[in-house]
């Protein structure tokens, strides 16, 4: 099984960095998972949001935000639409399903033909 980290939501921001204090060197990035494997492809509900400063090339911490990165914060939030979470099948597990499903009627048909007929 393979997990992978897909962006949903990325946008640089014109505050200042708190670590470095360049100006538009922030960028908000929303990420969510999905793990997958032959049979089917899950999405987690599970949001991760980081802040980079490609300045000092540093991930900045809610700790040290200010209120100006965080009414910022709470816009972009709004803006990414997570993926909706689930299960979907591929292909090769649809048809494992039909094949099961035809097995087990053709057994029941067998069934009703020897014994109740
Ligand atoms: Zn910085």
């Amino acid at each position: 099984m393979t997990q992978k980290e897909f962006t949903i939501h990325s946008a640089q921001i014109n505050n200042h960095c708190p670590n470095c204090f360049a100006a538009k060197s922030l960028t908000f990035s929303f990420f969510q998972n999905q793990k997958e494997n032959s049979w089917y492809v899950q999405t987690l509900a599970k949001v991760r949001d980081e802040l980079f400063c490609t300045q000092c090339k540093e991930i900045i911490y809610p700790s040290s935000w200010d209120e100006h990165i965080e009414r910022v914060f709470a816009y972009h939030k709004k803006l990414s639409v997570p993926k909706k979470a689930g299960y979907r099948m591929k292909v090769k597990a649809l048809w494992a399903l039909l094949i099961l499903i035809i097995s087990i009627a053709a057994l029941g048909l067998w069934t009703w033909i020897r014994y109740w007929r």
